[in-house]
C-alpha cells in the first residue's frame, strides 16, 4: 500500500477534546494509520478545554490566515500545529476565540449553540484554505459527522483547481445518523452557496440547510462505523430521513467497525485503577470493584453476592435510559448495584437523579464528564449497560469487555457486530443482547447476567472470553486503506 498524506477533519479527537465516541474514533484511527506508516494530520477547532487540559503546548504556524467563508463573510483565524500526544500525527488547531473559546464544544445542557453553522463553517473552510496555503500535497481528505460535512463539497467546488488537492480523494464517515446539522434555511447564505443549492436534490431538507447532505452527496466514499449499522441506515426507521438519498449511493456505502485504543483501555497498565489487573492475573479487579462501591457511595454488601452494574454515556435519548428507569423497580428486587457515569442532557439527568434519589445505597449518578472516573466505572463493575435504543458501532461495550465487564445491550447496530450471546448451558459468549427495545426484555436480559453471575465458574470462563476479543485498529486501517484508493481512483475518473 502507498503511503499517503490523510488529512482528518473533525470537531472532536481524543485526548484533546471529547463529549463521545467520535473523539475515540478520530485520535485512534489516526494513531493507527500513522502507525502503520501514513503521513496523517487532524483538524480541530482550538477549544477553550484544549487550552485547560494542557496537554499539548501548540505552536503557532500561520499567525493570521482569512478565510472567507462566503461574500461579505471573512474570518480571521490563526493556525496552531502540536503532536497528538504519543505519536507524530499532526494536530491543527484553528483558532477563533469567538467561535470556539466557550466552555462546551457545541451546546450547554439547555441547547446548542445558536451559531453552530457559522463554527463549523469555519472549521471546513479554515481547514482546506490552510492546506492550500501549506502547499503539501493531500491524498485524503476525510471528514467526520455533520460537522466536517461541507468539507467534500467545498472540496470539489470552490477548491477543485487547487493543485494541493489535484489527486485527493474525499472520504466522509457518518458517526451517527441522528446528528445531521439541520439549520434554518438562511445558513445556505452563510456558508457561502447559493440559494441554487437550496433544493430537495442538493441540501435542503424539510426547509432547512442539512449539513449531512453535502457529505453524503459529494464524497467520493462514504463509511460508517459499523456493518450493521450500514445496513440500518438506509432503512426507513434507521435512516433519519436520509435513507432514501443513502440508497441512491450504496454502491459507495461502506460499514467499518471501529476499534478502540488498546494503550488507553488497558487495565493491566490503566494508572487509573486501584489495582491493575489482567485477564490471566484478574485478582486486582475485586479491588477496583471495591473501589467503585465507595467512590460512588454505594453499599458495599448485603445478603448474598451484589452484581455490579456500570453504564458512562453521553445523556442522550439515543442511550435508552429511560428504559432503565422504567425497569428499576423490577431491576432493584435482585441485589444489584448501578454506578452511572454521564452528562448531557438536562431532562435526562434528571430521570436519573430521580432514580438514584428512590434507591440510595443502590443506584448512583455522577453527572459530569470525567474520563479517569470512565476508566474506573469499567473497570470495578462487573456487567455493563447499554440498552441503546439505536447504536452505530458503541465503544463503551468494547471497552468494558476489555475490563472484563460483560455488556447487556440492545441488539442494534455496533452492538450486534461486537457482542456475542452467552449461552450458559456451551459456556460460551461475551454478553447479553436484548431484542425488543422495552423495559420487559431488558430487565430479562439484566436477570440473565444475573444467573450468570451466579456460577462463578461460568461467569469468570465468560470474563476470560470477553476479555480476550480483538478490537484492534489494524483491520480497520486496511480496509480504510482500500477505501482509500477507491476514493482516489474516483476522484481521478472524473477529472
Ligand atoms: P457515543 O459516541 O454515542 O457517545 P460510544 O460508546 O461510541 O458512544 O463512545 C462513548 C465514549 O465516550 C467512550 O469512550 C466513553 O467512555 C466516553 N464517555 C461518554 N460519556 C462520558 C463521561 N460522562 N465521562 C467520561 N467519558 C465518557
Amino acid at each position: 500500500m502507498a503511503k499517503l498524506r490523510i488529512v482528518h477533519i473533525a470537531s472532536e479527537a481524543a485526548p484533546l477534546a471529547k463529549t463521545g465516541g467520535l473523539a475515540d474514533a478520530v485520535g485512534a484511527m489516526a494513531r493507527a494509520q500513522e502507525q502503520a506508516g501514513h503521513k496523517v494530520a487532524i483538524f480541530l477547532p482550538h477549544y477553550r478545554i484544549i487550552r485547560q487540559l494542557g496537554i499539548v503546548k501548540p505552536e503557532v504556524l500561520i499567525p493570521s490566515l482569512p478565510v472567507h467563508v462566503a461574500p461579505g463573510i471573512r474570518q480571521e483565524v490563526s493556525l496552531l500545529k502540536a503532536e497528538l500526544p504519543g505519536s507524530k500525527v499532526t494536530v491543527y488547531l484553528l483558532d477563533h476565540a469567538r467561535s470556539y473559546d466557550r466552555d462546551h464544544l457545541y451546546g450547554t445542557p439547555d441547547g446548542d449553540y445558536p451559531d453552530n453553522p457559522d463554527r463549523f463553517v469555519l472549521l471546513c473552510r479554515g481547514a482546506l484554505q490552510a492546506l492550500k496555503e501549506m502547499k503539501e500535497e493531500v491524498d485524503i481528505v476525510h471528514a467526520h459527522d455533520w460537522q466536517a460535512a461541507l468539507t467534500p463539497l467545498y472540496l470539489r467546488r470552490t477548491y477543485a483547481g487547487e493543485p494541493v488537492f489535484a489527486k485527493a480523494g474525499a472520504v466522509y464517515t457518518i458517526h451517527n445518523m441522528a446528528y445531521q446539522g439541520a439549520f434554518p434555511k438562511e445558513s445556505i447564505v452563510r456558508v457561502g452557496l447559493g440559494w441554487e443549492m437550496f433544493t430537495a436534490e442538493q441540501l435542503e431538507f424539510f426547509g432547512k440547510v442539512n449539513f449531512m447532505k453535502a457529505g453524503i452527496l459529494y464524497a467520493d466514499r462514504i463509511t460508517t462505523v459499523s456493518p450493521t449499522y450500514a445496513n440500518e441506515i438506509v432503512t426507513p426507521e434507521g435512516g433519519f430521513g436520509l435513507d432514501g438519498l443513502l440508497r441512491t449511493r450504496a454502491a459507495d456505502l461502506a460499514g467499518v467497525l471501529n476499534g478502540i485504543d488498546e494503550d488507553e483501555w488497558n487495565p493491566e497498565k490503566d494508572k487509573h485503577l486501584a489495582a491493575p489487573y489482567s485477564r490471566r492475573n484478574a485478582a486486582g479487579k475485586a479491588a477496583c470493584r471495591d473501589a467503585l462501591l465507595a467512590e460512588f457511595g454505594l453499599d458495599p454488601a448485603e445478603s448474598g453476592q451484589v452484581l455490579v452494574l456500570g453504564a458512562v454515556a453521553r445523556l442522550a435519548e439515543q442511550k435508552g435510559f429511560d428504559l432503565l428507569a422504567e425497569a428499576a423497580p423490577r431491576l432493584m428486587k435482585h441485589p444489584l448495584r448501578i454506578a452511572l457515569l454521564g452528562s448531557g442532557e438536562r431532562r435526562i439527568q434528571e430521570l436519573l437523579e430521580d432514580l438514584a434519589r428512590r434507591f440510595p445505597g443502590r443506584i448512583a449518578l455522577r453527572a459530569k464528564f470525567d474520563n479517569a472516573l470512565a476508566h474506573r466505572v469499567y473497570a470495578g463493575s462487573d456487567a455493563y449497560l447499554m440498552p441503546s435504543r439505536y447504536e452505530p458501532c458503541g465503544l463503551g461495550q468494547m471497552i468494558a469487555m476489555h475490563y472484563g465487564s460483560l455488556p447487556i445491550a440492545h441488539a442494534v447496530g455496533g452492538l450486534v457486530d461486537t457482542i456475542r450471546q452467552v449461552d450458559p448451558r456451551k459456556k460460551q459468549g461475551t454478553g447479553f443482547l436484548f431484542k425488543a427495545a422495552t423495559a420487559d426484555a431488558f430487565a430479562k436480559a439484566v436477570e440473565d447476567a444475573r444467573n450468570a453471575y451466579e456460577d462463578e465458574p461460568l461467569w469468570k470462563k465468560l470474563v476470560t472470553e470477553a476479555m480476550a476479543e480483538d478490537f484492534s485498529w489494524e483491520p480497520t486501517v486496511k480496509r480504510y486503506d482500500q477505501l482509500y484508493a477507491d476514493a482516489i481512483r474516483q476522484r481521478a475518473k472524473r477529472k
